[in-house]
């Protein structure tokens, strides 16, 4: 590959922006007293959970959060040294890599407490857990029936030694969705979780709070909170703070051709022109993360305007409609950005598509998508 040319769909990455978002988050958080974990699962929300997790630990978060063990190890293996907490991995996980290399481990009933107990006593270890209780979200988390139980015998297992019983933690089913009456109803069946482990023995830390709720709930901020999405510069809540979106999807325009008023384009023929006009031929589609809902519904940015896609999304291509302007063949295209130039957002897809931009900007992690740190 010619490494000098520009790539077809490129993923440019702000790593200022993730620095400036992290900033802005934990100083939220400092006012309450809460410490700052960065989201970092599914790859970094498709902008790179290595690259991100450096930024985020420099804004000024102190945790990492992945999903998966595999995830935790991977930013271990590559020198990251901060507190990191996983919280779903399948029953057949193997837990003493984890433990060994100082991952914080949730466990979300007694068997999976069980088999991190197990792990701990194997290597000689402890290992440091976090309880998670279901206050709702109904996924992931212990059951209310099964908590007692789960707290006992993690008092056991800490007064043993063979685990330190970090934190309790739960998290919220519609913090996006200010004043919904599920969230003062998960805080309150978080704080009989939290009455109930301190009465096991247990004197845990607690954590609640995921983007929405740090921006707009300091009362559920506790010692902890966990942000993903707002890092990345998308708002799940509409409130005026200063949140920069690190993502920008572009390429270039590969091929301008003047079509005659009458002619269609792309597959179906679902657009014709009305007069004559100039197409500008980009080569990204729905392989490079475009979605082929987006056909004739979205615009890009190009020349210093937007300009509408017409006609199908393909594969690997669609078509702007330049009417009288003749952009440059190499000229850049912007899909999405920041929005402050007047270049369309990830939400604006999303809104398009039926989607949350979490979504789309995660949907950029694949292997024509190339990911470029700025
Ligand atoms: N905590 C947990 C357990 C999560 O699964 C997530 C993401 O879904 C987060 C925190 C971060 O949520 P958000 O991206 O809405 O801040």
């Amino acid at each position: 590959m010619n490494e000098a040319r520009a790539p077809r769909a490129e993923a440019v990455i702000d790593l200022g922006a993730i620095r400036h978002n992290v900033a802005l988050l934990s100083g939220k958080a400092a006012e309450s007293g809460a410490a700052t974990m960065a989201v970092v699962k599914g790859d970094g929300y498709g902008h790179g959970a290595l690259p991100v997790a450096k930024a985020a630990l420099a804004g000024g978060a102190t945790w990492l959060g992945g999903c998966s063990l595999d995830e935790a190890l991977a930013l271990r293996r590559a020198g990251i040294t901060a507190r990191i907490l996983t919280w779903l991995d399948t029953d057949d996980v193997d837990f003493a890599p984890g433990i060994e290399a100082d991952i914080d481990i949730t466990a979300s009933s007694r068997r999976e407490l069980g088999r991190i107990v197990a792990a701990a006593r194997a290597i000689g270890r402890a290992a440091r857990v976090h309880l998670k209780i279901d206050t709702g979200l109904c996924r992931n988390g212990c059951p209310d029936y099964e908590w007692p139980g789960l707290c006992a015998d993690a008092a056991e297992a800490d007064s043993a030694g063979t685990i330190d019983v970090v934190a309790i933690w739960s998290h919220f089913a519609c913090a996006d969705e200010l004043g919904h009456p599920s969230i003062n109803a998960q805080a309150k069946r978080f704080d009989e979780a939290y009455q109930i482990a301190r009465e096991a023995g247990l004197n845990p830390l607690r954590h609640l709070a995921n983007s929405a709720a740090t921006l707009t709930r300091p009362e559920f901020h506790f010692d902890l909170v966990r942000t993903g999405i707002a890092i990345y510069g998308c708002n799940p809540v509409p409130t005026d703070d200063d949140l920069v979106p690190a993502m920008t999807f572009r390429s270039a325009v590969a091929l301008v051709k003047r079509a005659k008023a009458g002619e269609s384009v792309s597959y179906g023929q679902i657009w014709t022109a009305e007069r004559e006009t100039t197409l500008a031929l980009v080569p990204v589609g729905y392989a490079d993360g475009v979605p082929r809902t987006l056909s004739g519904r979205m615009d890009v940015w190009l020349d210093g305007q937007r300009r509408p896609i017409v006609g199908r999304v393909c594969m690997d291509q669609l078509v702007v409609d330049c009417g009288d302007h003749e952009p440059e063949v190499g000229a850049e295209v912007v899909l999405f950005g920041t929005g402050r130039g007047g270049e369309p957002t990830a939400r604006e897809w999303a809104d398009i598509i039926g989607t949350i931009d979490y979504e789309i900007v995660t949907g950029m992690y694949r292997p024509r998508v190339v990911r470029r740190y700025v």
